[in-house]
């Protein structure tokens, strides 16, 4: 007998979004997470909730992420009411900060583009000039041109992000068992088993969402789920007083002072997340080029993490015929969408039903066409 209505294989950033978005419809859910030592995202990123990069081919994921930002006040107050855990979300505007007249310009033509995509800008997207930037965020450096600024742009605490997720799917009679990797998943036409060294669970309903680790469960079952790793690091200061009003895309200052400095992309790293002199010496490098101020302020530690990617970017949600109650989601802004798996996908789901917005985001774009 499955005492569950839904396994959620992955207690990360997307995992736990769905877990406890699916709890609060009155689904007893079970969530599997891997071990200490697993690739985990959602302990290393750099907290943005952003939106004026996402989605220029694809108008789907672009009003997918337009949403998710705008469902973040709820979601964060929703959170706090049942886990007591602020995720610290501050959605005032962010800067990607252009250091050349060609980065300005292609930020300018990533806007037109977005705007297209969205049929017309619904998101406050401006181009701001040197001036512009230098009322918002004091001391840039003379290599600073301008930036592309969202009016929705913003960021959380991730470590409060995942531990308030956590609570309220607790509180919500979830149960969790972490340190418990799937390593083998069976399916007899109505019911899922997955085989954990705790032994073997069982649901209707199985939702892979084990970031990079979707690649492994999927082929277990036979279904390619296109997903591969892509490093990125992030250096951290000192707590300092409050010097940053608004989050950029490579600095932004935490709400308990420190000042992050981001973050690589790293396509050949493997599953060797460790932080490197060399990728560290770049990052603070531009940072300084951006702001710098930074230099008199000590950086303490350093660190490095795996993102889930995909080919073009974009997320995937997927259903699959063949295996009635199986639903996979992964996706490289798993912070930034965290409200949307809540409280949209984790209905659809529960609905057996992703709607047609979401079959655009289906690996099966991946396809190959052969007439
Ligand atoms: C350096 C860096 C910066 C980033 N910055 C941002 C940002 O600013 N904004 C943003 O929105 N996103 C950002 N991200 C991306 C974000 O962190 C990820 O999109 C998000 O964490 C993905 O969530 P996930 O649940 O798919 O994967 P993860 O958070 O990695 O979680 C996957 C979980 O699955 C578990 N797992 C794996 N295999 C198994 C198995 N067999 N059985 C059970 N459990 C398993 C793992 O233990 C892990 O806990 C960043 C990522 C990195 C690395």
């Amino acid at each position: 007998m499955a005492r569950h209505d839904i396994i959620v294989v992955g207690a990360g950033m997307v995992g736990s979004a769905i877990g406890w978005g699916l709890a609060r419809l009155g689904c007893r859910v079970l969530m599997l997470d891997g071990a200490d030592e697993s690739e985990r995202a959602a302990r290393a990123n750099f907290g943005l909730v952003w939106g004026q990069s996402k989605g220029d081919t694809l108008p789907e994921y672009a009003r997918w992420t337009r949403e998710a930002i705008q469902l973040w006040p709820e979601f964060q107050a929703e959170l706090f009411e049942e886990a007591g855990i602020s995720c610290g979300f501050i959605g005032s505007g962010g800067l990607h900060i252009c250091l050349s007249d060609a980065e300005l310009e292609d930020r300018r033509a990533l806007f037109a583009r977005m705007g297209k995509a969205e049929g017309g800008n619904t998101l406050d997207l401006r181009i701001l000039d040197r001036h512009e930037v230098a009322d918002l965020i004091p001391g840039i450096g003379p290599d600073v041109v301008g930036a592309g600024f969202c009016g929705q742009d913003g960021h959380v605490s991730p470590h409060g992000l995942l531990m308030a997720m956590h609570r309220a799917f607790v509180r919500r009679g979830g149960d969790v068992l972490s340190s418990c990797p799937v390593l083998g998943i069976e399916h007899n036409g109505t019911t899922w088993t997955v085989q954990t060294k705790d032994g073997l669970f069982r649901s209707p309903m199985l939702v892979l969402a084990a970031g990079t680790g979707n690649k492994v469960l999927g082929a277990k079952l036979g279904v390619d789920i296109p997903v591969f790793g892509l490093k990125g690091q992030i250096l951290v200061s000192e707590r300092v007083s409050p010097r940053l009003n608004f989050p950029t895309h490579k600095v932004r200052q935490t709400e308990v002072g420190t000042i992050l400095l981001g973050d690589s992309k790293e396509p050949d790293a493997g599953s060797d997340d460790r932080a490197t002199v060399d990728v560290m010496r770049d990052i603070a490098g531009r940072c300084l080029r951006m702001l710098p101020w930074l230099a008199e302020i000590n950086l303490v530690r350093a660190w490095g993490g795996i993102r889930s990617m995909t080919a073009d970017s974009y997320p995937i949600y997927d259903v699959y015929p063949d295996h009635p109650g199986l639903f996979s989601a992964c996706c490289h802004s798993g912070v930034t969408l965290a409200p949307i798996h809540a409280m949209r996908l984790a209905p659809l789901i529960a609905a057996a039903n992703l709607t047609p917005q979401l079959a655009a985001m289906s690996a099966r774009r991946f396809d190959v066409q052969t007439n």
